[in-house]
């Protein structure tokens, strides 16, 4: 099977279908990136996220609606991702409904034009990562988490912020004659809360799990996801031992025993990636050398919900050296740097002028060697060569890279960065 078959086969996580989870509860999957979680009360209805853009909500809402005539009171959002918070204005139907969040819930979509900081290089990558712009089905074929193609209109614009922030973990709420219980299980992100309903042994888990390998490090660009904390939110959710698990995304796993087993090998999973990872360290290895080496121990390697359509072990193993160490690999060659021009200008000298290095990557290429051709292209393009072939070259390295990824998120980026250096 090729990467490109076998990320294709992962669309079966997001087929597009509301599942039956219990009596009166229900999840949409596959209609956008994440899945919206329905509970009908004796009054009135409780929806567990919102989605990531009013069009994908108003497909939802009308399929909830095949279910069900009653009013939606209660919102909750498990975390703050804007995929997740998205869709609240059509959930709500213009009434005011209760939105109970995290105490330290915080929405990036809250004052978005007035933060400072790299927000538009954020956005930019944010593009890359999902695809935005690259053709559905063929060359984005889905998004590690979510189907390669679904609506967009009202993306990140139906946002409503919560009235109701849970006080203490383990708080229980009742809402339209059903119990629910708050766990605070900070992993993905910080502001996570995964909702409980002990009364059919439900459990909402936010995006603590998923069937990928877990998304450590998001290549959009994201601060660190503290390992140990996500590991720790893993073990106290598997505690609750809950017979059915909604995630955030991908479709749900149903059974005691299949939960256990996939909340134990996704902690374990999390756990190594940390152990391997510091051992390197302490030995004094950089995360180009790490990356080398760390792999997933063999029975979990090859568990279906640690395949790496959406995380990757390697950008693991990086985001941990940086978020405990910092940028600094150790080694003092990398403490110091020349200006990217001027080393360009140097490895030309080295490979015996600008068009030898030129020549160079052409040849890297022909042989299949693509991130060394990738390498050597950026720095041809550095220098001041107009007959280069680096532009050209670098363009077809990218997509033959992108063929070889099972990794949605790179596959994405790298056609996305192909395509934009098309229309330069
Ligand atoms: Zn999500």
């Amino acid at each position: 099977m090729t990467p490109e078959d076998k990320l294709r086969a992962h669309d079966v996580e997001f087929e597009k279908r509301i599942y039956p989870l219990a009596p009166d509860v229900y999840l949409a999957v596959g209609y956008a990136a994440s899945n919206v979680g329905l509970i009908i009360g004796t009054d009135g209805l409780i929806i567990v996220d919102t989605t990531e853009s009013t069009a994908a909500a108003e497909q939802i809402l009308a399929g909830f609606r095949e279910i069900t005539d009653k009013p939606v009171r209660t919102i909750i959002y498990t975390h703050s991702h804007r995929d997740h918070i998205s869709g609240a204005t059509v959930f709500a139907e213009g009434a005011e409904v209760e939105i109970i969040a995290h105490p330290e819930f915080e929405s990036d979509l809250v004052g978005a034009e007035t933060r400072p900081g790299p927000n538009k290089i954020l956005l930019q990558r944010t593009a890359r990562q999902f695809g935005i712009g690259l053709e559905a089905g063929t060359e984005r074929i889905n998004l590690g988490l979510g189907p390669g193609d679904r609506p967009m209109k009202g993306m990140g614009q139906g946002f409503l912020p919560p009235t109701r922030a849970v006080t203490e973990d383990g708080q229980v709420l009742d809402r339209c004659g059903t119990r629910l219980r708050f766990h605070f299980a900070p992993g993905e992100c910080a502001d996570t809360i995964a909702v409980e309903l002990p009364a059919k042994g439900l459990l909402f888990s936010g995006d603590n799990f998923y069937a990928s390998f877990p998304n450590l490090y998001a290549i959009r660009g994201t601060p660190y996801r503290d390992f140990t904390t996500w590991a720790d939110s893993l073990a106290k959710l598997a505690a609750l031992k809950p017979t059915v698990l909604a995630p955030g995304h991908t479709r749900p796993i149903l059974g005691a025993a299949e939960i256990q087993t996939a909340l134990a090998d996704y902690e374990a999973a999390i756990r190594s990636v940390i152990e391997q990872t510091a051992a390197g360290m302490n030995a004094g290895l950089t995360p180009d050398a790490l990356v080398q080496t760390v792999a997933l121990p063999e029975p979990l390697r090859a568990k279906p919900y640690l395949q790496e359509y959406y995380g990757t072990v390697a950008w693991a193993v990086r985001a941990y050296f940086a978020g405990t160490l910092g940028w600094f690999d150790g080694d003092p060659a990398t403490l110091f740097s020349l200006p990217p021009a001027e080393e360009a200008d140097r490895l030309a000298a080295l490979a015996g002028g600008p068009s030898a290095l030129d020549a160079a990557a052409t040849r890297a290429f022909e042989a299949g060697d693509l991130i060394w051709t990738l390498k050597l292209c950026a720095a041809v393009l550095r220098l001041d060569l107009p007959e280069a072939q680096a532009g050209a070259t670098r363009i077809a390295a990218l997509r033959a890279l992108a063929r070889q990824q099972e990794n949605a998120c790179a596959r994405n980026y790298l056609l996305h960065c192909a395509k934009q250096a098309e229309k330069a």
